[in-house]
Order: C-alpha cells, then sequence, then structure tokens
C-alpha cells in the first residue's frame, strides 16, 4: 500500500495513536465547521483570520494552549507581566492592529535596560569597562579592545553587508553568502577564539556561528536599518494585542484544541486533535512551528524539498527564568542590574514598569546553555541561575526569587524559540518551497516570511495566505 493512499480509518487511527485520548467525533462526516479553519493563534494565525473576516469569510481558529498569542507572551504570574516572547513591537502592522483594537502602545526606548549598562561577567567573574581593554580573556585585536562582546560583530557584519533591500538575501545574486555565519567570519578574518565569545556565548541563532547561513545576520542588519531603532511594548504586556484581535474575532478562538493531523481532500480537510474532536472545512491554514509541524499527521504526506525542510529546520533556543528582588541588590553594589555573562543566567535584563522602575529580571539563555537549564528541570534551572548569580553578586545573596522557567523548545506548541535558522545552503535550497501550498491546506507564520520578521513577518505571513485562500474560495 502505497504511504499516501491510506483509508481514512486508518488515518484516524494513527492520529489518535498520537493524541492523548481518542473521543467520539463532534462533528458529523462531511459536515463543514467553517469555511476557513486555522490552526494556531499566535499573530501570523490571529492575522490571517482577521484578513478572511474582513472579507466576510467564516473561519474558526483552533488553539492547543490555553491562551492566544503563540510566541508573543506576557509573563502575568511574575510582576509587571515580564515578556517571556516577543520584546520589542516593532513594524506597521503590530502597531496598526493594537490601534485598532485600543491596545495602548508605549515607547520601549524609555524602557530599555541595557540603554543603562549591562555587566560583563565571564568565567564567573565580573570583569569592569575599565579592565576589559588588558584582561587574558579580551580576545580581539589590539584596534577595538575596548568592545564589549556584545557589541564586536554587528558592525562587522553591517560594514561587509552586500545586501540593499530584504528581498536581497534570498536573490541568487547572493548565493555565495549562502555559508555558515562562522565561515563569513573567519574571511574577515575574525579569528575562532573571537567567533566563540561574540557569537557563540549567548548565541542567536541555534548554538554555534556552524549553525547558521551568513545571510540571516545580513538579512538582519537590513532590517534593522530599515525599521531603525523605534519599538514599542503593549501596556500591560504585548500579549494584550494578539488578545485583542481574538476578542474582536466572530467568532470565538477554540483553546486547549490540539490539532494531531490534517487531511486534504478534494472538497475540503479533516482536521483531528489530540482529544479526538474532529472539524472539518473548505480550507486549513496552518500556522504552527515547523518543529510542531514536523509532528503532525499530514494526508497527503509531503514530499520532496518541502518535506526535507520541515524534517530538518529548527529553531533558535531561548530558556528564561524570571526572577524578583527583595532589595534592589543593584542600588546596594552600585553596578547595573543588565547583565551579559557566559553562565546559566545568560543574558539578564531588567523588566520595567512605565515609569522606568524595575519590576522583575528576566535571565534568558541561549544556545547550549539554553539546554543545559532544560536539562536540569524548573526548579533546578531557578536554583541554579540564583546560585550563579550570587556567587558573583554578594549584594543579592537571599533577595532573588525565581518565580516562572519557561523553555521554547521543551514548549510542545512552539519546539524553539524566536526563529527559525536558516542553515548553510538551506537558504539556497529551501527558501520559498518550504510554505508552499500542500492540497487545501496553506501555511503561514514567521518562519515564510521572507520580508519582515518578528511579529510584523508574522503578520504579514497571515495576511498571505489569507489572500491565497480567499483566490480559491
Ligand atoms: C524569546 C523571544 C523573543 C522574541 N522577540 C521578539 C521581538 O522583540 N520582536 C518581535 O517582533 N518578535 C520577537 N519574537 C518573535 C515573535 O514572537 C514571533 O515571530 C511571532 O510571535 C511568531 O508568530 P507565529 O504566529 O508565526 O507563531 P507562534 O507565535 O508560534 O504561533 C503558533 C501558534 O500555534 C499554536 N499551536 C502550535 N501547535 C499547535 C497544535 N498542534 N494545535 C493547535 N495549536 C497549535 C501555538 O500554541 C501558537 O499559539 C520573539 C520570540 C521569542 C520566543
Amino acid at each position: 500500500m502505497k504511504r499516501n493512499s491510506i483509508s481514512r480509518r486508518q488515518f484516524i487511527q494513527s492520529t489518535a495513536a498520537v493524541s492523548l485520548a481518542f473521543a467520539t467525533p463532534k462533528i458529523a462526516w462531511g459536515q463543514t465547521s467553517a469555511d476557513v479553519i486555522i490552526i494556531g493563534a499566535g499573530m501570523s494565525g490571529l492575522s490571517a483570520a482577521l484578513s478572511l473576516e474582513d472579507h466576510g469569510i467564516d473561519v474558526l481558529v483552533l488553539e492547543g494552549k490555553n491562551r492566544v498569542g503563540g510566541r508573543v507572551y506576557s509573563i502575568d504570574n511574575v510582576p509587571g507581566s515580564p515578556e517571556g516572547g516577543a520584546n520589542a513591537i516593532v513594524g506597521p502592522r503590530p502597531v496598526a492592529v493594537a490601534k485598532r483594537f485600543g491596545v495602548e502602545l508605549i515607547d520601549r526606548s524609555n524602557r530599555s535596560g541595557t540603554s543603562r549598562g549591562r555587566l560583563l561577567v565571564l568565567n564567573g567573574k565580573i570583569i569592569s569597562p575599565s579592565d576589559w581593554p588588558d584582561s587574558p580573556q579580551n580576545p580581539f585585536p589590539k584596534e577595538s579592545r575596548e568592545k564589549m562582546p556584545w557589541a564586536y560583530v554587528s558592525p562587522i557584519v553591517s560594514q561587509n553587508n552586500p545586501l540593499k533591500s530584504l528581498a536581497d538575501w534570498v536573490d541568487p545574486a547572493h548565493a555565495s553568502y549562502d555559508i555558515s555565519l562562522h565561515a563569513f567570519l573567519r574571511k574577515q578574518g575574525v579569528g575562532d577564539r573571537i567567533i566563540q565569545l561574540a557569537v557563540d556565548t549567548n548565541c542567536l541563532y541555534g548554538t554555534s556561528a556552524h549553525d547558521a547561513s551568513a545571510l540571516m545576520p545580513l538579512r538582519n542588519d537590513v532590517w534593522r536599518q530599515k525599521l531603525g531603532r523605534i519599538n514599542f511594548v503593549g501596556k500591560g504586556g504585548n500579549q494584550r494585542v494578539p488578545e485583542g484581535i481574538a476578542r474582536n474575532l466572530k467568532r470565538r478562538v477554540v483553546l486547549h484544541k490540539a490539532v494531531s493531523g490534517i487531511r486534504s481532500e478534494a472538497d475540503g480537510v479533516d482536521v483531528y486533535c489530540s482529544d479526538g474532536a474532529q472539524y472539518r472545512a473548505r480550507f486549513v491554514i496552518c500556522s504552527v512551528p515547523v518543529p510542531v509541524f514536523r509532528n503532525l499527521r499530514i494526508e497527503p504526506v509531503l514530499t520532496g524539498i518541502q518535506e526535507q525542510a520541515v524534517k530538518t529546520m529548527d529553531y533558535t533556543l531561548s530558556t528564561q527564568v524570571h526572577i524578583t528582588a527583595k532589595r534592589p541588590f543593584w542600588e546596594d553594589d552600585g553596578l547595573p542590574p543588565s547583565m551579559w555573562t557566559d553562565g546559566p543566567a545568560g543574558m539578564v535584563s531588567a523588566s520595567r514598569n512605565e515609569a522606568g522602575e524595575i519590576t522583575s529580571l528576566a535571565a534568558r539563555a541561549s544556545g547550549f546553555m539554553a539546554r543545559y537549564l532544560d536539562r536540569l528541570g524548573p526548579e533546578g534551572a531557578k536554583a541554579a541561575v540564583i546560585k550563579y548569580i550570587e556567587e558573583f553578586r554578594p549584594a543579592a545573596k537571599g533577595q532573588l526569587t525565581a518565580l516562572h522557567f519557561h523553555s521554547w523548545e521543551l514548549d510542545r506548541f512552539a519546539g524553539g524559540g524566536n526563529y527559525m535558522v536558516w542553515g548553510p545552503g538551506e537558504v539556497t535550497a529551501f527558501h520559498g518551497k518550504l510554505w508552499a501550498r500542500h492540497g487545501r491546506i496553506s501555511f503561514c507564520g514567521q518562519y515564510t516570511s521572507l520580508l519582515d520578521r518578528g511579529m510584523e513577518g508574522a503578520m504579514a505571513s497571515g495576511e498571505r495566505a489569507a489572500s491565497e485562500v480567499i483566490e480559491r474560495l
């Protein structure tokens, strides 16, 4: 029997096998639940729903979690609702939608912790900016020894960036830059020790500079130039933006509805959920991140480059511990609350309220350090981060309480953090093909957005997927 010709009964059985339970179908076969079902209520899925509703189309959004927003996640059980996901609202789409649904935005530059200084901590020791140029741990050449590790690579990327517009990163003319970031930096004369400190520690692209195509930071550099530094936060947390969209949809988002399989047929699409519920629509828009999609049962199966890409693409790693302090220990030791470390605390930033007061500290580990914390589990990770900070900042001893742990890689509805990492050669091999529509299934999600990043990219992709469906309805 061919893999893509299993019977409906077999398909249900196999999706139920990955489900927690298999209950009686709630929808009779052939009955349509909506014109379009959208899987996932992150910014891309909600944006697709909004666009479709604006065209008078009946939409049902199914969301696996008990909240909307996906990787826009304000941690409401920590004072000040710090951001566990998207920090900065950048780009016209999220700003416009916040305005449309009455979510107040605040200029983030007033709240930015890092603009007030950042402490460098290597091998468990604080290194002051005045000691850094002469530190034996400083790998930078003579003329750049005053640069802090987090500020070293961006200017090199900018100075050697051949891309002029956002579309350039997928232009075959730049395929020669689809090499690893490590190889690209080596070509610019940057040594291994420098790459290890300035890129691999607190790695923004997977686990090391070997993981990402140089086209990623080159593209990000163009994006930064295009949008400038102005960015916002939603009053009360960025999650208020997706909540505003969801509240204004005609049909309520169905929460706690984890999809486990999608079957596209000639006249419609069946959607199967982990709890045994089934839905049917004329079209489906699937907005789940690639690591989640990889584990869904899809009929007919994906083939060729699309299958290969879905099986292999990974995301950045981000594991966080959110901490409150009984006393503002940074006033006691006179050092900045924000820190850049090579230890389990990763990058620590101060979360502030609208008045600029510090409400909590967020320790965000990435790369291998995120995986290390994941292995310790929530309580072990919280204890490790606090112990680590207390060791080099005695003023913090006994003052810290870790209230919240979140690993984006372990989050079963995300499977990874900020964005998908395009590996060396993958931009050339996969771009455009990864999200080609599959039968009656269209795809959206930040990873499908070629031109824009973050929330802006997610929303643009939702609009693109909605117009793809509108054309076919
Ligand atoms: C730590 C971090 C920092 C970031 N910083 C910024 C920033 O400063 N600025 C910025 O613009 N962007 C930032 N981003 C990126 C931004 O959050 C994302 O690009 C954007 O929110 C992605 O939206 P999406 O709809 O594509 O995906 P997601 O938000 O991941 O939405 C997918 C949705 O599908 C749901 N889902 C998954 N599987 C299933 C299933 N089986 N069944 C049903 N539902 C399912 C998920 O629960 C989720 O709600 C950051 C992200 C992270 C993690």
